[in-house]
């Protein structure tokens, strides 16, 4: 019987997963409530609409945890507060979305494959589905990707051959039955250090990915990474440096990508730029061998997918300037790989939300590599402050003002990258709205 039977069960946070999780309850044998701290009117009367018969509570958190069972909190819910933590001390169980998708998923036949890392979760995941998809699997795609995985799950009445998998750190924290056939940590970089102690810790939850006994997939270029292989486990590994099950032989000009000695693919063949792309799809291509598809169908779609907008896309061109959209480059690591992809001189719009990140890593990536360095937001002065360059690097009032000036001092041939290695927030509603910005700051240039 489902663990939440007949138990009382609080909805913590009532965003999209939270609201995905009342209407789960809601099907079910339990006593749910929603509780979010912080809801507007609107959104209390849009959460009545489509949960009718479910009671939203107020007061304190640990009132309202005070006869439940059960707390279901969503990933935006900190769920390191002293409130949860003395609730599960007493016994109280704290589960996620994810978790109770795993043990829903548990009772079937499907095939799981999850993904996680600091970057390249979405990139990975679509090319993934596309992968699955195309050849045959009846195929859904969800989590952090946009579509709750219990959405995802009532809208195909828990029927698919594979469910893949994007799941965030914050979803990881709270899951524990994961039963993935098999499953990726892509990378470890500074990101959300606002949220975990420190870079250990947060890598920590990422590990939750691995319970059960499926094939990991790991970066053998990455130190945290390598320290993820568990024993008596089937590990695939992938690198960018080195001979490994999936690699980019980078001492080759044309870089090949190999599985062992054989050879797959040259990079140039992937719609996909970037070397960190030629990792994200040696990693699509590993998960889906993982479940048995053959790699002779594998390969040609490999070629087809296109990769998806706001990560290192070219909006356009300028008196031989390219624009370029990173909108999504929204930590150190992102930036660096975007950086690293690029061979031309680049003129780097960055800043906003800094998440408590080291931003030293942009010094080395940036060296012999910018024209200038443009400045946005609140944390510009701690990227300022990690650059010693002898490039000008300019503090600007808007994206807008930041796209106008990074033009002026770009030379033909240059590119400008919007990749602020930052969170959006403290300017905009999200990364999307931040892309819009800048296309529409392009557009006025290149129109005026
Ligand atoms: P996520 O879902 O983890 O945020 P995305 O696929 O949306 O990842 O890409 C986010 C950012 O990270 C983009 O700026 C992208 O260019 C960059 N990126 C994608 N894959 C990788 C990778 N394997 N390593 C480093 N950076 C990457």
């Amino acid at each position: 019987k489902p663990s939440w039977q007949n138990k009382h069960i609080v909805v913590a946070g009532l965003g999209s997963s939270g609201v995905s999780m009342l209407r789960f309850f809601q099907s079910q044998e339990c006593t749910v409530q929603g509780y979010d701290a912080k809801l507007s009117a609107e959104r209390r009367a849009e959460i009545a609409a489509q949960c009718p018969d479910i009671e939203l509570v107020d007061g304190s958190l640990a009132q309202v945890l005070q006869d439940a069972d059960i707390l279901a909190v969503s990933p935006g819910f900190p769920s390191r507060q002293p409130e949860v933590q003395a609730f599960a001390a007493r016994g109280g169980k704290v589960v996620g979305d994810v978790e109770i998708f795993a043990q829903l998923v548990a009772q079937t036949d499907a095939k799981v494959l999850a993904i996680t890392g600091s970057n390249g979760k979405t990139t990975v995941t679509s090319l993934t589905g596309f992968l699955c998809e195309q050849s045959g699997l009846k195929t859904v795609v969800a989590g952090n990707i946009g579509l709750p995985v219990l959405d995802a799950w009532m809208q195909n009445q828990g029927q698919a051959d594979v469910w893949v998998l994007e799941l965030s750190s914050f979803q990881l924290d709270t899951t524990s039955s994961l039963q993935a056939s098999a499953a990726t940590v892509l990378n470890i970089s500074e990101d959300h250090l606002d949220r975990y102690d420190d870079l250990l810790d947060y890598a920590h939850s990422k590990t939750h990915i691995f319970t059960g006994s499926g094939v990991q997939v790991l970066n053998a270029d990455d130190a945290l990474c390598l320290a993820m292989a568990r024993p008596n486990r089937e590990v695939k590994w992938f690198s960018l440096q080195k001979p490994s099950d999936y690699w980019v032989d980078v001492q080759d000009a044309t870089l090949p990508l190999k599985a062992g000695e054989d050879m797959l693919l040259k990079a140039q063949d992937l719609a996909l730029t970037g070397l960190h792309n030629a990792a994200n799809a040696l990693v699509a291509l590993a998960l889906c061998e993982a479940i048995g598809l053959p790699r002779a169908g594998l390969l040609p779609l490999l070629t087809q997918f296109k990769g998806l907008p706001h990560r290192v896309e070219t909006i356009g061109f300028y008196q031989d300037v390219q624009f370029i959209d990173d909108s999504k480059g929204t930590n150190v690591g992102a930036t660096c790989a975007a950086l690293q992809g690029l061979q031309q001189p680049i003129v780097l719009i960055a800043g906003g939300l800094g998440k408590g990140q080291d931003f030293s890593p942009l010094q080395d990536a940036l060296l012999h590599k910018a024209r200038a360095v443009m400045l946005i937001g609140r944390d510009a002065a701690h990227i300022e402050a990690a650059l010693q360059l002898d490039v000008p690097v300019v503090r600007c009032e808007s994206l807008e003002a930041a796209t106008q000036q990074g033009f002026a001092l770009a030379q033909a041939g240059d590119a400008v990258l919007l990749s602020p290695a930052c969170a959006s927030m403290d300017m905009f509603r999200d990364y999307a709205h931040r892309s819009e910005v800048f296309i529409e700051a392009f557009k006025e240039l290149s129109q005026a």
